[in-house]
C-alpha cells in the first residue's frame, strides 16, 4: 500500500502518461498507473508536468575559502531548482579531494548538513596521481575530474599528458574502472596564458576581452588531444562544459571509431552570449567563456539533434566582491545556476523550442544518472527508484530574481528574465523539500549516493 499519489502528466522513460498517477511508498516510487488509486491521498497536479528530479552532474560546493556556500545552502539551491541529486566537484579549498580519507570526510559533512542527495567526484594531485585512483574509486567516487588548464597549482592543477595516460591505465586495471567517467576541463593552457598576458593590461576596458583570451580553439585543440590519449585505452573519457558545436559531431565520429567519449554543455552557453561580458563584466565570467550568438544557436541545434549527453550548471557561487573587480582578469570565474537550470531549459527548450518532455528528462536526469552510475536508483520515474520528483506548472510564468535565491552569490546573469513554467514542488526520496515558494526540507536529510556498477 502506497502513502500518497501524484496526479499529472507523468514523464516516464516509455513516454508521457496523460493524466496519470505516480504512487510513493516511503522513499520509493511504488507504482505508475493511468487508474486512480483507491483510498489514497492524492496530490492533484493535473495539467502539470511530473518529471524525475534533476541530476546536476557538475557542481562546485567548496571552491571558495572566502564566504563558502556550504552544503546546506547549496542543497537548498538544488531543492528550489528541482534538482534532487548533485554530483560535486573535487576542487575544494584549501585542499582538493584526492584521497579516500578526504572523500569520506566530505561524505560525513554533506550527510550532516545537506538537504538533497550528493554524489562525489575525486581528483588527483599534479604528479603521481595514478596511485590515488584506486583509493578514490573504492571509497565511492562516481567520477574523476582532471584539467588540462591550471587554475591553481594545488587545488586545480594542470595534469600533464604523461600523467593522464598513467591515470587512464591505472583506472583500466580496476574491476569497474572502465565505467568510471574521467571528466576533463579542456582548455589549451599555452594558448590561453599567452592571450591573457597580452590582454591583461587592457582588462579594465570591455569585459569581452575575457572571451577573446579563451577562444574556441583552446577547447578544440585539447579535446582532440584527449581523444588521442584515450584511443585504444579501456576508459570513459568525458568532456565537461563543452561550448563548441561542431566538436559534438567530432565526438560522435570518435564513438563510432571505438572511443568511449561523452560530453556535456552548460545551460549558460545555451542561454547567453559573450555580449553579457560587456554588460555584466565579472558577473558573466566563466571558463570556458560565453560565446557568440552563432555558437549558441549551434549548440541548440546539437542539443535538439541529440548529440549532447546532458546539461549541467557548473554552479560556482562566488560572493559579489570576487566578481566585481575593475580588471576583468582579476575576477573569479564561474556562475551560480542550480536554481535556474531546470526552469531555463523548461522555458527556453520545452516551451519555446519544441524540446520534448522525454528529452528534457533525459538531459536533466536520466543521462547524467546513467553516466555517473547512479541509475536506476536516481534519474527516472520508474517503480523501485527513489521517489525524486519535480513538478512544473507550464501555465505559470515567473521572473528570475537573485534576491530570491538561496545562494550566497546573490547575483544572477539572468536577473529579470521572465520564464514560462514554474516549479511548484520538489520531492526528494518521497518527502517534499520545496513547496513552490520555500525550501522545507531540513538540513541533515541528505545522503551520499554511491555508484552502482552493473
Ligand atoms: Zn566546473
Amino acid at each position: 500500500m502506497a502513502d500518497y499519489a501524484i496526479r499529472g502528466e507523468i514523464v516516464t522513460e516509455a513516454g508521457v502518461l496523460h493524466d496519470a498517477y505516480l504512487t510513493v511508498r516511503g522513499e520509493k516510487i511504488s507504482g505508475i498507473s493511468s487508474d486512480a488509486p483507491d483510498g489514497l491521498e492524492v496530490m492533484d497536479s493535473s495539467g502539470c508536468y511530473v518529471l524525475p528530479g534533476g541530476v546536476d552532474a557538475h557542481v562546485h560546493s567548496n571552491s571558495s575559502l572566502v564566504n563558502p556556500e556550504g552544503w546546506t545552502r547549496i542543497t537548498q539551491c538544488a531543492a528550489a531548482g528541482g534538482v534532487t541529486t548533485i554530483t560535486d566537484m573535487p576542487y575544494d579549498s584549501p585542499v582538493p579531494t584526492t584521497t579516500a580519507a578526504r572523500l569520506l570526510a566530505k561524505v560525513a559533512a554533506l550527510e550532516r548538513e545537506g538537504v538533497v542527495d550528493v554524489a562525489l567526484y575525486g581528483t588527483v594531485q599534479k604528479f603521481g596521481g595514478a596511485a590515488q585512483v584506486a583509493g578514490l574509486v573504492n571509497a565511492g567516487a562516481c567520477a574523476l575530474k582532471l584539467s588540462t588548464y591550471e587554475t591553481d597549482p594545488e587545488r586545480f592543477p594542470k595534469i600533464t599528458d604523461l600523467e593522464i595516460t598513467r591515470i587512464f591505465d591505472a583506472l583500466a586495471e580496476l574491476p569497474n574502472g572502465r565505467n568510471v567517467p574521467v571528466a576533463f576541463h579542456a582548455e589549451n593552457m599555452e594558448l590561453v596564458d599567452a592571450l591573457v598576458a597580452e590582454l591583461r593590461p587592457l582588462g579594465e576596458g570591455d569585459g569581452i576581452l575575457h572571451a577573446q583570451s579563451r577562444p574556441e580553439l583552446s577547447e578544440i585543440t585539447d579535446v582532440y588531444k584527449l581523444l588521442e590519449l584515450a584511443r585504444g585505452r579501456d576508459v570513459h573519457l568525458h568532456i565537461a562544459h563543452l561550448t563548441v558545436p561542431h566538436i559534438f559531431e567530432v565526438l560522435e565520429a570518435a564513438r563510432a571509431d571505438g572511443i568511449h567519449v561523452t560530453a556535456e554543455t552548460c545551460i549558460h552557453y545555451l542561454m547567453l552570449t559573450e555580449s553579457e561580458l560587456t554588460r555584466q563584466r565579472g558577473f558573466a565570467k566563466c571558463n570556458p567563456p560565453l560565446r557568440s550568438s552563432q555558437t549558441r544557436e549551434g549548440l541548440w541545434q546539437q542539443l535538439l539533434e541529440g548529440r549532447i549527453e546532458f546539461v549541467t550548471t557548473d554552479h560556482a557561487p562566488w560572493s559579489p566582491e570576487l566578481k566585481n573587480r575593475p580588471n576583468i582578469f582579476d575576477n573569479k570565474s564561474g556562475l551560480p545556476g542550480l536554481e535556474t537550470l531546470l526552469p531555463l531549459l523548461m522555458s527556453a527548450g520545452v516551451l519555446e523550442r519544441g524540446l520534448s518532455l522525454e528529452r528534457f528528462a533525459l538531459l536533466t536526469a536520466t543521462n547524467p544518472a546513467k553516466w555517473a552510475n547512479l541509475y536506476p536508483q536516481k534519474g527516472a520515474l520508474r517503480v523501485g527508484a527513489d521517489a525524486d520528483v519535480v513538478i512544473f506548472d507550464p501555465r505559470v510564468s515567473h521572473t528570475i530574481k537573485a534576491s530570491d535565491s538561496y545562494s550566497i552569490a546573490q547575483h544572477s546573469v539572468y536577473e529579470g528574465l521572465e520564464l514560462r513554467g514554474k516549479i511548484v514542488r520538489t520531492i526528494a526520496r518521497g518527502e517534499t523539500v520545496f513547496d513552490g515558494s520555500s525550501v522545507v526540507g531540513q538540513a541533515g536529510r541528505a545522503r551520499f549516493v554511491r555508484p552502482q556498477f552493473t
